[in-house]
């Protein structure tokens, strides 16, 4: 079987340092091992994504010397697959809609008999505020809301996937062949109480979006047959969310390297924000390919 891994940049910004080197580890693992590169631009937020980010992206990738295979797979153009996995976990009962808005999942979270909120990989662990009143109102059969967010109710996507469970009927894994941020590698655990207490009921449908990150990006991995998934530590915490989606929709799940963050002088972790890191800038002021990997530990 080749070896496939992929660089997926949102097009909502320069790509700094951290990309640079995200994107190098994925080139260059594939090339060790006689496998393929390739690349796909997130644009699921129409709102952030700028054609002229792309490009960018692009120029970018092909002066550091990287190359992959086209035409490129934009997010944007699968919205039909998204709908379809979002209507199967529907009619599943795998969903509902919530109206909350951050300041009432803030309020929710914090009540004074909940103590201080737990947060999760996307933030406060949602309450449940939604899913109660869904339940109430006797759900079963309705058409799937189209233009407002939907969670998944990890309860009954735990019932749904109990065959991953299979370490003491209650512990699932994942493979990282790289290091979490607290040097986690190996068979990474993690249990169904974790899941519900750590994550709880993530949004798989975001207003305006009609997907999210965490849907997309295993529908997607799976269509191009992604076999290592090489990303930021910063997702590390976001994979038992794609491991459980895996099982949930069939999707095989790939092995996961995840690598340190590239940080500024104070330690911080670079963002989009960053231009005083983007490559663009540094490549104005005649740096190499070289030297941006030198800068980047490579
Ligand atoms: N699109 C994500 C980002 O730009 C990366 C997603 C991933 O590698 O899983 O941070």
């Amino acid at each position: 079987m080749t070896l496939v891994t992929r660089f997926a940049p949102s097009p909502t910004g320069p790509l700094h340092l951290g990309h640079a080197y995200s994107a190098i580890l994925a080139h260059d693992f594939a090339k060790s091992k006689n496998g393929q590169f390739l690349l796909r631009i997130e644009d699921i937020d129409r709102s952030r994504s700028r054609p002229e980010w792309e490009t960018q992206i692009y120029d970018d990738l092909h002066w550091l010397g990287l190359f992959w295979p086209e035409p490129v797979l934009c997010q944007s153009t699968r919205t039909a697959i998204y709908d379809a996995a979002l209507d199967d976990l529907w009619s599943r009962g795998l969903l509902y809609p919530c109206s909350c808005n951050r300041k009432d999942i803030a309020n929710a979270a914090s009540a004074p008999q909940e103590g201080a909120p737990l947060l999760g990989p996307d933030g406060i662990i949602y309450p449940g505020t939604c899913r109660t009143r869904w339940k109430q109102q006797g759900s079963s059969g309705k058409p799937r809301p189209l233009s407002i967010p939907l969670r998944l109710d990890m309860a009954e996507a735990l019932q749904q996937t109990s065959s991953l469970f299979q370490i003491d009927k209650n512990t699932a894994w994942f493979q990282e062949i790289g290091e979490g941020p607290g040097a986690e590698s190996g068979g990474v655990r993690f249990t169904q109480a974790e899941m519900l207490e750590t994550v709880g009921d993530v949004v798989l449908s975001r207003r305006d979006m009609g997907t999210s990150y965490h849907l997309s990006v295993v529908l997607d991995d799976a269509a191009q047959k992604v076999t290592h998934v090489v990303r930021g530590q910063d997702l590390f915490e976001a994979t038992r969310i794609h491991v459980l989606l895996q099982a949930l929709l069939n999707l095989p799940t790939p092995i996961y390297l995840h690598h340190r963050l590239i940080r500024d002088q104070a330690g911080k972790r670079l963002a989009k924000r960053d231009d005083a890191r983007a490559i663009a800038k540094f490549r104005d002021e005649g740096a190499t390919p070289e030297d941006i990997r030198a800068m980047v530990g490579l």
